[in-house]
């Protein structure tokens, strides 16, 4: 027996569920409209929530850091990778957060892997929201530490699994999506904040499609929830909002120091690359300055969810948008609508999500006439 023949069957079952998953190429610069096959397509798609990823400042920005200082980092922050660039990024994001330090990473799935194993090891808990983002699920396998979920933003069934587990470990960390990726809902962060401290539990916020969207200054759902200056773990990445790549921790300097020091997924990785620390530091300085392409974003939000059809809308704080289908192939079969349609709105299937959905991600740079099109189609 072929050793590799199971990964043909396997796949079988895959593509017998309708689970199966394969990539569409993306053809030019980012975008409210992008090109699709040949087609130019408007997009729904993407995480670049202010339409900074093809923002022609973001862009010049990474060409001169190139120039500069070349194309790869050539090695880890600790060896021959660090940059003063790296760490105008770090402080850029300090400044953003209001927090004493940051901490890049080459990608927010590095960040919590990284953060969460340094953090909590077997003698500690980790108590996650169901709908947390992969990489916070997998960070705890890693960490080696008793990982038990609580019912997504239930805050009794938190107080409940703290009240049955927090004694019989040593440390707790509690991690918790801020803006849920597959849902658009936001966690309850006060109560999440006061059950942390009732309970003596860290807790981790993952700020990704928070930051540069939520809080008055784009800060994040930290900042959404006036809780700016509370002793928390911030994670977030560099990818969403920001247009660029790399991920973030950002919190005390004390958290900061001992990450530089414990956390493998940034000690023995190659630094970000110039280009992208540059872009990241270009798109936190528009977002400070440019407060207009947040608010154009909130009212396209609020314009889309007056107008959608919304006995099947998820409840949804963020620009993230989500509408349930009944199947795997009624999601698909939307979606391939929507695209004959000129729409591009991805179907988002189990295992990644529970029910099926077409889910839609707003920009600032979508135009009025881009949203009606898209509410003619339901
Ligand atoms: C996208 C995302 C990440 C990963 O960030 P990358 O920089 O893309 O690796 C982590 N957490 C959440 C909640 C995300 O949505």
């Amino acid at each position: 027996m072929n050793p590799y023949s199971w990964l043909d069957k396997s796949l079988e079952t895959i593509h017998r569920a309708n689970w199966y998953r394969s990539v569409k190429a993306i053809a030019r610069k980012p975008g409210a409209i992008v090109e699709l096959s040949g087609k130019p397509v408007v997009n729904f798609a993407s995480n670049d929530y202010l339409g900074l990823a093809g923002d022609v400042r973001l862009i010049e920005a990474a060409v001169a850091a190139t120039e500069a200082y070349g194309t790869g980092s050539t090695g880890s922050r600790l060896t021959s990778g660090h940059k003063d660039l790296h760490r105008d990024l770090e402080k850029a994001i300090a400044s953003l957060k209001q927090t004493e330090d940051a901490l890049v990473f080459s990608s927010g799935y590095l960040a919590n892997l990284g953060t969460v194993s340094a953090l909590v090891g077997q003698r500690d808990l980790i108590l996650g929201d169901l709908y947390n983002h992969s990489s916070l699920k997998k960070g705890a396998i890693l960490s080696g530490a008793k990982a038990i979920d609580y019912r997504h933003n239930d805050i009794d069934d938190l107080r409940q699994k703290l009240i049955e587990n927090r004694s019989l470990y040593r440390r707790c960390l509690i991690t918790t999506d801020s803006v849920f990726s597959m849902d658009g809902d936001l966690c309850p962060l006060p109560e999440l904040i006061a059950i942390a401290e009732e309970f003596e539990c860290m807790l981790l916020v993952d700020e990704a499609h928070g930051t540069g969207v939520m809080g008055k200054t784009g800060a994040g759902c930290v900042e959404h929830f006036n809780c700016t200056g509370k002793e928390l773990i911030q994670i977030g990445t560099l990818s969403k909002a920001l247009g660029s790549l790399g991920g973030y921790v950002a919190g005390s300097a004390t958290l900061i120091d001992f990450l530089r020091n414990r956390a493998a997924s940034w000690i023995y990785t190659t630094a970000l690359s110039p280009a992208d620390t540059a872009a990241a530091i270009k798109a936190i300085e528009i977002i400070k300055q440019e407060a207009s392409r947040r608010e154009q974003l909130w009212q396209n939000i609020n314009y889309l969810k007056q107008q959608l059809p919304n006995k099947n809308l998820l409840p949804s704080e963020s620009p993230i948008l989500c509408l349930i289908l009944n199947t795997p192939e009624a999601a698909l079969n939307k979606s391939q609508q929507l695209l004959e349609a000129g729409i591009f709105a991805p179907a988002i299937r189990p295992p990644t999500v529970p029910t099926s959905r077409i889910r839609l991600s707003l920009m600032a740079t979508h135009k009025r006439s881009h949203l009606d099109s898209l509410i003619a189609n339901f």
